[in-house]
């Protein structure tokens, strides 16, 4: 067994981003400035869209979409249980009301039949979510979209290197959002973006996250700028910042390694826990590239003598860090209580909650720690199957 604890999520931090922050530190420019434009010009390129928006979260992202779609009070609009609240709290923030379409049992994600059943008059927008980095089925949500005239705004907090049918998430829905958490696949700290082929909704989202500012900072203080400035809506504040943005930098140059890592780490433990029936790999559709920003363990619990808390305790014993993604948004109290969501309502969300645990699974692992981790599940299967 392992003499230190193997923790669940790092980022990847290395010299080069360091000089990069230090660099960003040492040029006085530490708000949004030179890096932050950089930073969303590279990002474009790298996903292939026009439009890219840095912001201070995927959070920030998702609501100033909403909110540039014009989403408010007595809209309502869809997304999945098995998401971070923060998919749905965004939808409150702009008073419109969170309606939740059970997922597809297999990729976890939102299943589309379940979608058309919650569509109303009212209903505006879609926010799938590319759980785990796997890709939701876009062609069928995006048909979907056009009959009935909804905004799909992407929550692409995982997928930052997933592709659907060959096309990069990021190109695909009316707007996505991505984040740069500290534990996300590109880790700036804090920090998202928001990508569009639309270039209103581009102009709408830059913004509404700099206080519904005409000009911004940098178009303001630097030599070719001007004092002058009009409040044009009342936005936000929720640009990033340079010293972020130095980190988004260095980190994107380094996406295409750090993901060849996650994928050999997934194709191991798959290997070696496609072979235990007490176990179900993640699916990898044929439409999908796949992102790994989770690995994703589901357990046949009729084959086993203990639950998935219970196994997770396990682990925690084998000193092996887990996580669960998610707890389905409606049985948060929050979302219970005021919606009056009920045991039932959410069957396939509820059933695969009780069965996920997300082992670790980043760049910064080693060959060594990957084996433990498939070690410790082996044992703790072997010794508690029925
Ligand atoms: C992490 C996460 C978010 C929020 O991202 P932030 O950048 O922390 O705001 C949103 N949705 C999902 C699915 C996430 O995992």
């Amino acid at each position: 067994m392992r003499k230190e604890f193997l923790t669940y999520g790092l980022p990847l931090i290395e010299e080069d981003d360091i000089a990069e922050v230090v660099d960003s530190l040492r040029s006085n420019w530490i708000t949004k400035g030179p890096k932050t434009h950089e930073f969303e010009k590279r990002f474009a390129e790298y996903i292939g869209v026009k439009y890219a928006i840095a912001v201070n979260s995927c959070t920030a992202g998702l609501h100033l979409a909403l909110v540039a779609a014009g989403i408010s009070e007595g809209d309502e609009v869809i997304t999945t249980p098995m998401t971070f609240a923060s998919s749905a709290n965004v939808i409150i923030h702009t008073g419109a009301t969170p309606i939740f379409a059970d997922i597809d049992p297999v990729t976890m994600n939102i299943d589309v039949n379940e979608v058309r059943k919650k569509i109303t008059p009212r209903t505006k927008a879609i926010i799938p979510v590319h759980l785990a980095g796997h890709p939701c089925e876009m062609d069928e949500i995006m048909e979907l979209a056009k009959e009935y005239n909804l905004f799909v705004l992407e929550d692409a907090a995982h997928a930052v290197y997933t592709k659907y049918k060959g096309k990069l998430i990021g190109t695909i829905g009316d707007a996505t959002a991505f984040s740069f958490y500290a534990t996300k696949n590109l880790a700036t700290g804090e920090g998202g973006m928001v990508t569009t082929n639309d270039e209103a909704l581009a102009d709408k989202i830059r913004i509404m996250s700099s206080h519904g500012m005409s000009r911004n900072a940098w178009n303001r203080y630097s030599a070719s700028g001007s004092w002058y400035y009009e409040i044009l809506h009342p936005g936000y504040k929720y640009n990033m910042t340079d010293i972020q943005a130095a980190l988004g930098l260095s980190q994107l140059a380094k996406l295409e390694r750090m993901q060849g890592v996650r994928l050999e780490i997934a194709e191991r433990f798959n290997e070696a826990f496609g072979k235990m029936p007490e176990l179900e790999i993640p699916p990898e559709k044929e439409y999908a590239r796949h992102a790994w920003h989770l690995y994703i363990l589901k357990l046949n619990l009729e084959k086993l003598s203990i639950d998935r808390t219970e196994f997770i305790e396990e682990l925690k014993k084998e000193q092996i860090g887990t996580s669960v993604h998610f707890i389905p948004v409606p049985m948060h109290p929050f979302y219970r209580d005021t919606f009056g969501f009920q045991k039932g309502d959410f069957p396939q969300a509820e059933t695969t909650f009780e069965r996920i645990i997300s082992l670790p699974l980043y760049p910064k692992m080693s060959k060594q720690d990957t084996e433990d981790v498939i070690e410790a599940v082996e044992r703790i299967v072997e010794r508690f199957r029925k």
